[in-house]
């Protein structure tokens, strides 16, 4: 130290000075009769005493002051300083700005006063953005960073680095693990979750990189909550997979007994009294819900069918119909199909295909408690792919309804299955097929399926006019 031709201190953390060497007498022209102590103007006491918290943390930062010398002149002096922990003292390599040219001024004002300018330029970043100076304080971020942090850019800045962490609850030790790997590191990333909206959870990833030369620590913010969502929808699809397995293996083992059950239940109905005969037809009628459940889960588990064949849409909808016309009329319930303008040919499994537009039919027509139509269209889109859309005018759907609906075993009704829509999905994919749904709450539901066109009818004679009266009514 004493051999350095630049002026050293060695100071407490009060500022007494406990060591100088003969430059910084002379540059500084310093007092040593001041009690003691460096002696600073009212602003920099301030900072000394947030720069000396982090110094102690950080170990090395770099600093401003204002200096009053014996002449009682304040003097503008950069401060590199070092903390001894063993001794508990700081070790100052000074620098006085003021013999220095006038951009050292200018960094001085510019940082204290009008801050940087520097990140208002990426805030068309993605990503929120913070940087916290030697002393601990936020000094500018980005318009990301303010939108993650939901604070006002005016609310964040000057707080403490630690501040960023306020809105997410973090518990201690991952806070300090946070920080030592920072102070040893340089370098630190957390994940934090901001559970502060009631209906969807968001997930940030924090990281921050100590500057040493800068005397800085960049701080970036990354929104990856559509990135942890996926991963959970897939994990939860996994664990899906693995019991849909199960349960097709399950009722294949119950289907049998299921058979002898209601063998028995027959025969016993032959000469049963009149209050067994209730009973009875009770435990039918469970037993046929049971073989239903059975059967549309054997049909969700079993694999796709490779019988593909040429088929003319249309017709089979026209079948599907017909078929549930009577039940569609029970329910007051009115079916109206307006077919394709030509005949158009697609690839696909004719029993399959059938399931799929029962069961949106089925539960179009179960969506109207009051009555009402159905409205069933084929059309051709964008040239290449058939469009069948079933319109009811039913309950519509709630948004939770309209992400679950898919799921296997998802249903909201009391005596629904909820393997309906999952079959539609998993048949609508083999074909290459589309769904689009759009819902409004007590106005209805539209599924509108769409499949690639093998070729259109080469010997289809009719006009689209023609063709488009096509429709039936009941
Ligand atoms: P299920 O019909 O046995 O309940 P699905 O898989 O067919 O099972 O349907 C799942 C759920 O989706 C239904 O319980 C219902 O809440 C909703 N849903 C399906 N289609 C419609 C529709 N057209 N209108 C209103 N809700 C519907
Ligand atoms: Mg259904």
């Amino acid at each position: 130290m004493t051999n350095s031709l630049l002026p050293i201190f060695i100071l407490s953390s009060s500022r007494k000075i406990l060591q100088v060497n003969e430059p910084a007498i002379q540059q500084f022209k310093l007092n040593l009769a001041y009690n003691g102590f460096l002696a600073m103007d009212e602003p920099s006491n301030m900072k000394w005493t947030r720069f000396v918290k982090h110094l102690k943390y950080i170990k090395e930062a770099e600093e401003t002051f204002y200096i009053r010398t014996a002449n009682n002149e304040y003097e503008l002096v950069r401060f590199k300083c070092h903390y001894h922990v063993k001794n508990e003292e700081i070790v100052a390599h000074a620098t006085i700005l003021n013999h220095l040219d006038d951009t050292a001024y200018d960094l001085y004002f510019t940082q204290e006063d009008n801050r940087y300018p520097l990140f208002s330029t990426y805030d068309k970043i993605p990503h929120g953005i913070i940087l916290t100076n030697a002393n601990d304080m936020i000094f500018d971020l980005n318009k990301h960073a303010a939108m993650y942090l939901k604070r006002e850019k005016s609310q964040v800045l000057d707080s403490a680095h630690k501040s960023i962490f306020d809105s997410f609850n973090l518990k201690d030790s991952e806070l300090s693990y946070y920080f030592s790997k920072l102070t040893e590191e340089k370098f630190a990333t957390i994940h934090v979750v901001d559970q502060s909206q009631s209906n969807r959870a968001l997930y940030y990833e924090i990281s921050s990189v100590f500057d040493c030369k800068k005397n800085l620590i960049v701080t970036t913010l990354l929104d990856e909550t559509e990135k942890i969502e996926l991963q959970q929808k897939v994990e939860h699809q996994q664990a899906l997979n693995v019991v849909g397995q199960m349960a097709a293996s399950i009722a294949h083992e119950i289907r049998n007994p299921l058979t002898s059950l209601k063998g028995f239940t027959d025969l016993l109905k032959i000469d049963a009294t009149e209050d067994a005969q209730m009973y009875l037809s009770v435990i039918d009628s469970e037993l046929q819900r049971m073989e239903q459940i059975l059967s549309e889960l054997l049909m969700l588990s079993k694999p796709a069918n490779i019988n593909v064949e040429l088929l003319e849409f249309d017709k089979i909808v026209q079948n599907v119909i017909e078929f549930m016309m009577p039940d569609a009329l029970m329910k007051n319930v009115m079916i109206q199909f307006i077919s394709s303008p030509m005949t158009v040919l697609i690839e696909g499994n004719e029993n399959r295909l059938k399931q799929v537009v029962l069961n949106l039919i089925k539960n179009a027509i179960e969506s109207m408690y009051n009555g009402g139509t159905v409205k069933i269209e084929m059309c051709i889109n964008r040239g290449s792919l058939l469009e069948l859309s079933i319109t009811d005018e039913g309950s519509g759907m709630t948004n939770e309804t309209i992400e679950n609906l898919f799921q296997p075993f998802y249903t909201t009704k009391t005596t629904g299955t909820g393997l309906g829509l999952p079959f539609v999905k998993k048949v609508i994919e083999e074909h290459n097929g589309e769904i689009v749904i759009e819902s409004e709450l007590k106005k209805g539901t539209r599924f509108s399926l769409h499949f690639p066109i093998y070729s259109f009818d080469p010997l289809d004679t009719l006009s689209p006019n023609e063709k488009d009266s096509n429709y039936l009514v009941t």
